[in-house]
């Protein structure tokens, strides 16, 4: 089997290593070595691949999207309150066909790919059959169940178009997404929970994100009321549960090391120390959390709690791009409560153990399967703190390679593979 080396100026390994003048040798998707140039001891067949005085990073995860979403972008700007762009966003999602909603998966991706990113968690909520054997980004997608009727969640269930346990691929896996504490009942939520867990697969839900939220489920009152009402999608003998969002979600059995807990933008101590507990994962999606105008996030409680932290664009209709590299500086920009390597370590590690992943993928080092991505650096780019400059903007993705095939290059880029093996 014919190894590939990928020569750069720089590899940045992990948060914490960045190598000068490296090679990363690959070999039947998986990295084999990360060293320098010089040290390197190549396969007895080696193609190399020679990046110039780009920089090789790790495959960036977008831990929360909605692809189905991204023909949705600048089209849900103008509302009046987050129930409001709810309503707006059914009203034109169900105005699409089944064609137009593969095209807007499809665009996401390819828009994911040409940004660096090479894993996302995707919520879909129509079960459309999209082809995988032409997939090239990685995709774990979370069929969205939504029902506030306790009565539908037995028929919900057993609907669902789950392929078999334990079919997923290095590329794909099917898992569930009770959709929110507003918008799913107990009944379902307990549900869903018990057959992830029967089943191994990941679980997500959207939770905590607005006041509304909180003050619904505290005493079933608010906008949330309202907008349930108009719907008529309001349960006669719904009772509110009381409590905060994530003391109902933990009583429902929902939190553990599979669940992964969407925006949380609003968390007292006690709901941190749950979460903790749990092992559960965050994504938090610092641009949407923006585009909402929320109050600041508990970001930095939640690391400081050891809680597995990732980031999320969200879905175009409350961003701008699905770059995660755009979201970490953004995050850089606005938060300087947050370090460059813990920005860098949620976008890669964390997101890679929230779906998953652990182990397998979101660092250069050997064994890890071979999703990188290529940097070109301005000239002024200086080695000493290269993480710093990367956030502050330094670097244009210019390829993406997932499992060691490049699965997108910027189409001026210099051609590639004439340099000879190191030794
Ligand atoms: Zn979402």
């Amino acid at each position: 089997m014919t190894a590939t080396i990928h020569r750069a100026k720089y590899a940045l390994v992990n948060p914490d290593l960045l190598i000068e003048n490296a090679a990363v040798q690959v070999s039947s998707g998986y990295i084999s070595s990360t060293e320098t140039w010089e040290s390197t001891a190549p396969a007895s067949e080696v193609e190399v691949v020679d990046w110039g005085s780009a920089l090789i990073m790790p495959g960036l995860v977008n831990a929360h999207t909605h692809l189905e979403l991204t023909s949705a972008h600048n089209r849900l700007n103008q509302f009046s309150s987050f129930t409001d762009w709810i309503a707006k966003l059914i009203t034109m999602r169900r105005s699409w066909t089944a064609g137009q909603i593969v095209d807007s998966i499809q665009e996401g991706a390819r828009l994911s790919l040409a940004s660096g990113v090479t894993l996302v968690g995707d919520i879909t909520s129509s079960v459309v059959s999209i082809s995988q054997e032409n997939q090239k980004l990685r995709r774990i997608f979370f069929e969205e169940v939504i029902a506030l009727a306790p009565e539908r969640a037995d028929e919900i269930l057993s609907k669902l178009s789950l392929e078999p346990a334990g079919t997923g691929s290095r590329f794909s896996a099917h898992c569930l997404s009770p959709h929110a504490p507003y918008s799913v009942s107990a009944q379902l939520y307990k549900g869903a929970a018990e057959l992830a867990r029967k089943q191994k697969r990941l679980l997500a839900t959207h939770v905590a994100e607005t006041q509304a939220e909180l003050q619904f489920l505290r005493n079933g009152t608010g906008e949330f009321r309202e907008f349930l009402d108009s719907m008529n999608l309001m349960p006669a003998d719904w009772k509110p549960p009381g409590v905060h969002p994530i003391t109902y979600l933990n009583g429902l059995g929902v939190l553990g090391n599979s669940c992964i807990l969407i925006h949380c933008n609003y968390l007292d101590q006690q709901s941190i120390a749950r979460i903790s507990n749990s092992q559960s994962s965050v994504v938090y999606c610092p641009r949407s959390h923006h585009f909402f105008g929320h109050e600041k996030h508990p970001v930095r409680s939640l690391l400081d709690s050891g809680i597995n932290v990732a980031l999320g664009t969200d879905s175009l209709a409350s961003n701008d791009s699905l770059s995660v590299l755009d979201e970490m500086r953004f995050l850089f920009k606005t938060r300087k409560d947050i370090r460059a390597e813990e920005i860098f370590r949620a976008a890669s590690l964390n997101g890679a153990a929230a779906l998953g992943f652990k182990g397998v993928l979101g660092c250069l080092n050997p064994g890890y399967a071979a999703d990188m991505t290529i940097l070109e650096l301005p000239h002024a780019f200086k080695p000493r703190h290269a993480l710093g400059q990367i956030l502050e903007g330094a670097g244009d993705c210019i390829a993406t390679i997932v499992h060691g095939q490049i699965e997108w290059r910027k189409e001026d880029v210099y051609s590639l593979g004439a340099a000879p093996a190191p030794g």
